[in-house]
C-alpha cells in the first residue's frame, strides 16, 4: 500500500476527468459541489480513486434507460461527523430496499455481463482505510453511494 495524505476533494475532480467523455458519449450530464473545505486522508489515492470510478460506473450504467433530459451524475464531497464523505449519486432506477445490502456481496449482479465485483471489492478497499461504503435511495428517484473515511489530522 501506498499510504498518502491527500484531498479527497482531488479524487472528485480526477474521476471527472476520466470519465467525461464517456458519460457525454452516454448522454450524462456530470454535475458536482463547489468544494467548502479541505478534506484530508490517509490512503493509497490509487485505491480510492478506483473505489470511486467503480460507483461511478455503475451509476452510469444505472441510467441507461433513463430520459436523456434526467440522467445526471452527481458527485459531492463534505464533512459527516467529523469524517471526510464523498458521494456518487444518479437519477437511475434506485435499488430495491430489500437489495441494498446484498449489492455488496461477491457476485450479485443484475447485468448480462457483469461481473458483481465491483461493490464488493470497494467496500474491502474503503475498510481498508477505516471507512466505511453504503447505498441508499434518494427520495427524488435514484441511487446515493457513500464513502466516509477518517480524516487524516496533521501532526499524528
Ligand atoms: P456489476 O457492476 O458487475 O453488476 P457491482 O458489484 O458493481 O457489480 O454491482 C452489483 C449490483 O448492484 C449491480 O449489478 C446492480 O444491480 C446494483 N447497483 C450497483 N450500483 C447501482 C446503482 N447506482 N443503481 C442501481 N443499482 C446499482
Ligand atoms: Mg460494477
Amino acid at each position: 500500500i501506498d499510504w498518502q495524505e491527500f484531498d479527497l476533494n482531488d479524487v472528485t475532480s480526477n474521476a471527472i476527468h476520466i470519465i467525461h467523455g464517456e458519460a457525454e458519449r452516454r448522454g450524462i450530464t456530470l454535475d458536482t459541489n463547489r468544494p467548502t473545505t479541505e478534506l484530508p486522508v490517509r490512503a493509497d489515492k490509487v485505491h480510492v480513486q478506483q473505489v470511486v470510478l467503480n460507483l461511478a460506473t455503475n451509476a452510469m450504467d444505472a441510467m441507461t434507460d433513463a430520459d436523456s433530459a434526467r440522467r445526471i451524475l452527481t458527485f459531492a464531497t463534505g464533512l459527516e461527523k467529523e469524517k471526510a464523505e464523498l458521494s456518487v449519486a444518479d437519477t437511475g432506477n434506485g435499488i430495491p430496499e430489500e437489495r441494498l445490502s446484498s449489492i455488496f456481496e461477491p457476485f450479485y449482479t443484475t447485468k448480462q455481463a457483469g461481473t458483481g465485483l465491483g461493490l464488493s471489492i470497494a467496500r474491502a478497499i474503503v475498510e481498508t482505510y477505516g471507512g466505511t461504503i453504503s447505498a441508499d435511495n434518494q427520495p427524488e428517484g435514484g441511487a446515493i453511494f457513500r464513502v466516509v473515511l477518517p480524516l487524516a489530522r496533521r501532526g499524528e
